[in-house]
């Protein structure tokens, strides 16, 4: 609170110059701190992943006016002495949910906070993923001095295997355990991995990363060993939050740290990031141990039948809480998909695996089982082309075949964009006979993201100086600015990446 307040300059194109009122302002007032929300060159990822035919049409002179708008916008950047002493540049994830990779600097000294892969929409054929824009990462490798995760999702470790390539080759990368355990197989699997390069931390304990003294906090999300991040450094102190919800009775027993965040807003925090992709759903989630409760009502209740169950594969909670309700009802478990077991594994060598792995019936032994002794997990909730209850649904698995003696329980929630694609699952589904349960009522979800009255809650322990919305669509982000505007944060910024996408583009 000491602090004087900060000044927060969007460097949009347009806004540029706000960043040079903020640099002269606080020259006359010495004591004051600066800082800067940036918005890179590269926008929302490299645009030829995106849609691969460009890549065809692409011309030498196309490829020549890109770089020279690169060139253009660095020029633009404040680099060195000159300027605000810290620095946020957002490479994918503001203004749409899913590609988080983030640079934050102490002028121009850089950390990287995640490194997602945002998943294409289902008509966009041919296209896996898309992976933030590794050019500008690869121009200021020199100044990025390490990489922080704050959690094992997809959309903040996924671009690892092409953001490490581009960084300086002994460039640290600090993650939890879990999600170092995710984060090895994977560079295992791209080749890349190299094991003096990897840092596990612990919630709590502090340790240096490029110029920032940084502190990994508790949080409760939907994948084990969830942090947020508090950096300090002489110019000031940022608190990221990570993707998190505040679980009150977390089935892991690892409690959201209220504790630490009080004692940070004593500190005086000087820039708050906080996840926005819940801020539209009023009051509050509800406990991952309801869903465990809901769980084990509907698994008791197919008595005589096949339970099949499909998930996030991720959620090791949601595992945990499934095998709870195998062990209560005398089933044993089965798992179809295999992402199932890359998490479940990642879990069992880290110690917080809810079973061991070796004591699942195996999806090829299943006939040799009585059906209604079974409980059967299974990938594919969001009718992913590949997975394992998709397959089925078409009558395409082998380990897999559904009648209607089979109850499925949909325990996920259909992610925006998917509808269409989960309806005609659940169609083909519905077809081949099981009972399906799903929808509000069945309390077979919840969401890993605060809503509103969590969102809030946060807002008024931390008291930032400025505010920051990120992790979500730019509907969101504004909406969180408004929300964080009404706790009394006067300085709060919206960095709105799409213009520079188009801009970058021609
Ligand atoms: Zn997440
Ligand atoms: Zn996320």
């Amino acid at each position: 609170p000491a602090r004087a307040a900060a000044m927060v300059a969007l460097a949009s194109l347009s806004s540029l110059c706000l960043c040079g009122s903020a640099r002269r302002r606080s020259a006359s007032a010495p004591t004051s701190i600066s800082c800067c929300v940036l918005a890179t060159p590269s926008g929302r990822g490299s645009h030829e992943s995106r849609i691969p035919r460009r890549r065809f049409r692409r011309t030498e002179g196309a490829t020549k006016s890109m770089e020279d708008s690169v060139k253009r916008k660095m020029e633009q950047f404040y680099e060195g002495v000159d300027g605000p002493p810290l620095r946020v540049l957002p490479i994918g994830g503001l203004g749409e949910i899913g590609m988080n990779c983030m640079l934050v600097g102490n002028y121009d000294r850089y950390i990287l906070i995640d490194a997602g892969v945002m998943f294409p929409d289902y008509d966009e054929f041919g296209v896996q993923k898309i992976i933030p824009d590794t050019t500008f990462i690869k121009k200021w490798s020199h100044k990025i001095e390490a990489v922080i995760i704050t959690h094992g999702h997809e959309d903040h470790i996924g671009a690892l295997p092409w953001v490490i390539p581009a960084l300086d080759s002994t460039t640290p990368i600090f993650a939890s355990s879990f999600t170092m355990e995710l984060i090895k197989k994977r560079l295992k699997e791209f080749g890349i991995f190299l094991s003096s390069r990897l840092k596990s931390f612990r919630v709590r304990n502090r340790f240096q990363a490029g110029p920032f003294e940084v502190e990994p906090i508790r949080v409760t999300h939907s994948i084990p060993d969830c942090c947020g991040l508090v950096l300090r450094c002489g110019d000031g102190t940022i608190f990221h939050t990570g993707d998190w919800k505040i679980d009150e009775s977390p089935v892991d027993g690892r409690i959201f740290d209220r504790e630490a965040l009080e004692e940070l807003s004593k500190e005086g925090v000087t820039l708050m990031m906080s996840d926005s992709t819940n801020i539209l759903s009023p009051g509050r989630s509800t406990s991952e141990s309801v869903v465990a409760s809901s769980l084990l009502r509907h698994v008791s209740e197919a008595k005589g039948r096949r339970v099949i169950t499909t998930q996030f594969a991720s959620n090791i909670h949601r595992i945990g809480s499934i095998k709870a309700a195998a062990d209560l009802t005398g089933r044993r478990l089965v798992f179809v998909g295999m992402s199932l077991r890359t998490y479940l594994e990642a879990a069992f060598r880290d110690g917080k695996a809810p079973l061991d792995p070796s004591t699942l019936v195996k999806a090829e032994d299943m006939d040799a089982y009585d059906p209604k002794s079974l409980l059967v997990v299974t990938t594919g909730s969001q009718a992913e082309p590949r997975a394992a209850l998709n397959l089925a649904s078409y009558g395409g698995s082998h380990a897999l075949k559904l009648s209607k003696e089979d109850v499925l329980l949909y325990s996920a929630k259909v992610i925006p964009g998917n509808e269409s694609r989960v309806m005609k699952m659940l169609n083909r589904l519905t077809d081949l006979g099981p009972k399906i349960v799903m929808g509000k009522d069945a309390g077979l979800h919840t969401s890993g993201h605060a809503y509103h009255d969590e969102l809030e809650e946060v807002l008024q322990i931390v008291k930032p100086q400025h505010f920051l919305p990120v992790h979500g669509e730019l509907l969101f982000l504004k909406e969180h600015e408004l929300l964080g505007r009404s706790t009394g944060i006067k300085h709060t910024t919206v960095s709105n990446l799409s213009s520079m996408v188009w801009d970058f583009r021609y």
